[in-house]
């Protein structure tokens, strides 16, 4: 037995900043969409150097709404294809379903990031994009992806679930060529909120749509019309059946806190990832998923690939060692399971890939405590 306790994720909160912006909120007695929720959206465009950035309740509501603004852009019909990854969150792929559309799954390469080979093969003629997830805060080979995107005239989605504070190591933004990138600021996530997320077009027409669209498809926010002049605010128009997906003003000033320590905390997570990097240095049995070479992660997850990966679990857990699992290949749901088949190297990982303690409030001591374990169960 062990007394030792070691999560896959424990969010770190600075709990007294975090109640200060809390605190603006409830004095102001606004605690909804705008005040803060604007603050961040400002904030976040200047940290990335995007030009547009809405905020949302989730980064699942971001992707639905990724994928249906492009529906409605480029008119694509039901039935259209998007080209997928099938290790990934369910949300990734459910978005495209909401929105009446089919995934396609490639495989995925030795990042676990979509193989731009295999995208290139499942292109068909009713292909109308290409949804790419930065597993971990990884780039894999996200810039041959957007070169494909280009070539073939196809729509680019990035999934940046895992992503905040991602960048390459010249310090530019991945990302920047997609039509739109979707953050995620859920309470396990690098960037931790509550709940939330954040949707970026690269187009100011999607935009204004997105702000719309988030709000029920009124075509005004309630900031703007208690804020601005004129007596007939009450008197917006709906444009389009709209859902309620905007982010609020308590999610917002947890993520302002959260933002100000982002690169800070990316960076301990690489050192923690460097530390495993160590001690694997020449370990039998267990392959590092490696980061592409000019990626500077955001280290939201530690993946190593093992074969005994469920028994090695288990084991871990005895000895109060908690890792995780991302993903189980998609394609074993009943929605995507007729795809069953299509991707022999998202299988072969599913089966394998184990995700290490990945959390600010780990040290050396913990890092090697779980590195000796795993070397010691891993066949
Ligand atoms: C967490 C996650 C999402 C969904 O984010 P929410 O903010 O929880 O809705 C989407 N894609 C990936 C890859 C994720 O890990």
């Amino acid at each position: 037995m062990t007394n030792k306790n070691i999560q896959l994720f424990v969010p770190y909160f600075r709990t007294e900043e975090c109640l200060a912006q809390i605190r603006e909120c409830l004095e102001k007695g606004w605690t909804g969409l705008g005040f803060k929720t604007l603050e961040l959206e400002e904030k976040w465009k200047e940290y990335t150097g995007l030009p547009h950035a809405h905020y949302l309740n989730s980064a699942t509501a971001g992707l639905d709404l990724a994928v249906r603004v492009l529906k409605l852009q480029h008119k694509w019909q039901d039935g259209a294809e998007i080209i997928s990854t099938p290790l990934t969150f369910v949300s990734t792929n459910h978005a495209i379903l909401y929105n009446n559309l089919k995934p396609v799954f490639a495989d995925v390469d030795e990042y676990l990031c979509l193989n731009p080979q295999s995208v290139l093969e499942h292109i068909t003629p009713k292909t109308r994009a290409v949804m790419f997830v930065g597993l971990g805060g990884n780039t894999g080979q996200l810039q041959k992806v957007e070169q494909i995107c280009k070539e073939k005239g196809l729509s680019l989605i990035l999934d940046a679930a895992h992503m905040s504070g991602t960048r390459y190591t010249d310090g530019s933004l991945p990302g920047k060529e997609a039509d739109v990138i979707v953050y995620s600021y859920q309470a396990v996530k690098n960037m931790p909120t509550g709940d939330s997320g954040m949707i970026c077009f690269k187009e100011a027409k999607n935009d204004e749509i997105v702000r719309k669209l988030s709000w029920l498809g009124i075509n005004k926010d309630t900031f703007a019309r208690t804020s601005g002049s004129g007596a007939y605010k009450w008197k917006y128009d709906v444009e389009y059946l709209g859902y309620k997906d905007h982010g609020n003003s308590i999610m917002a000033a947890l993520g302002l806190v959260s933002l100000h320590y982002l690169d800070r905390d990316n960076a301990y997570r690489r050192q923690l990832a460097a530390w495993y990097d160590e001690a694997f240095k020449n370990a039998k049995n267990i392959h590092l998923v490696p980061v592409a070479p000019n990626c500077e992660s955001s280290r939201h997850l530690y993946q190593i690939l093992i074969s005994n990966r469920d028994e090695c679990l288990l084991a871990l857990n005895e000895c109060g060692i908690f890792p995780g699992v991302h993903y189980r290949d998609n394609i074993h749901y009943k929605m995507y399971a007729y795809a069953e088949g299509t991707c022999p190297n998202a299988r072969a990982a599913s089966d394998r890939t184990l995700s290490l303690p990945m959390h600010l409030k780990l040290t050396k001591q913990d890092v090697d405590y779980v590195a000796q374990r795993v070397k010691e169960y891993a066949k």
